[in-house]
């Protein structure tokens, strides 16, 4: 297959405890010429993270600073006091490499870079089957608090009337069928 990557990203959204991670760690996996722009953020890295790899964990500072340098394509305060965004120096880093670029950001933030990239970009918004389902993944993680469940909650009933503001949607109800389905819509952008 020859793919055109040159200036594509693939942009994944969807709330908290949807599947994304899931479903980028397979589409990273399975052959496609992709690499995840690694996002800057001023959240606490959890257990099973490493620095550079999931995120480049930075201070609230130190963020503010890099914004005021002009370092990001754009950037959100997620949730009160945790900043994300991502680098411009990321693209460069992956279209030079060979790869399409595939972002896994909240809502706004997939948004604006859809907006940015026009139609060399392809946005999937990934939905739970249920808000139900998605306190139970999000507990079944096990990486929440009480407090932090509510607020990814809250935020996810925001997030997900979003869903038709994406070029596609994918339904994350069993894992191995919404990554296929995920896998062929990129692949099918890819070729264009
Ligand atoms: P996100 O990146 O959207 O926050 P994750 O990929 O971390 O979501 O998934 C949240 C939790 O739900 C994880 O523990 C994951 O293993 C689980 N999970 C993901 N997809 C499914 C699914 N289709 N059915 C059941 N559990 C799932
Ligand atoms: P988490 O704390 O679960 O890793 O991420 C919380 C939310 O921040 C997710 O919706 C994730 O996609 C989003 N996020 C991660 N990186 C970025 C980024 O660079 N920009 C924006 N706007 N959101 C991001």
């Amino acid at each position: 297959m020859t793919n055109n990557v040159n200036e594509k990203v693939v942009i994944i959204c969807a709330p908290s405890g949807s599947g994304k991670t899931s479903i980028v760690k397979y589409l990273l996996d399975s052959g496609l010429p992709l690499a995840l722009s690694v996002s800057a953020t001023s959240r606490t890295k959890r257990a099973q993270e490493t620095d550079g790899k999931d995120y480049y964990f930075i201070s609230a500072d130190e963020f503010r600073k890099r914004v005021a340098n002009g370092e990001f394509l754009e950037w959100q305060e997620v949730y009160a006091g945790q900043y994300y965004g991502t680098l411009l120096s990321e693209l460069t880093r992956i279209w030079e490499a060979g790869n399409a670029v595939i972002f896994d950001v909240d809502v706004l933030g997939g948004l604006n870079i859809k907006k940015h990239f026009g139609d060399n970009a392809l946005s999937i918004f990934v939905k739970p089957p249920t808000l139900e389902c998605l306190r139970q993944r999000l507990l079944g993680r096990g990486t929440e608090t009480e407090e932090t469940l509510k607020k990814r909650l809250d935020k996810s009933e925001y997030e997900l009337s979003f869903e038709n503001k994406f070029d596609k949607v994918v339904l994350n109800d069993t894992l191995s069928v919404a990554q296929k389905e995920a896998y062929n819509l990129i692949a099918g952008f890819l070729k264009q």
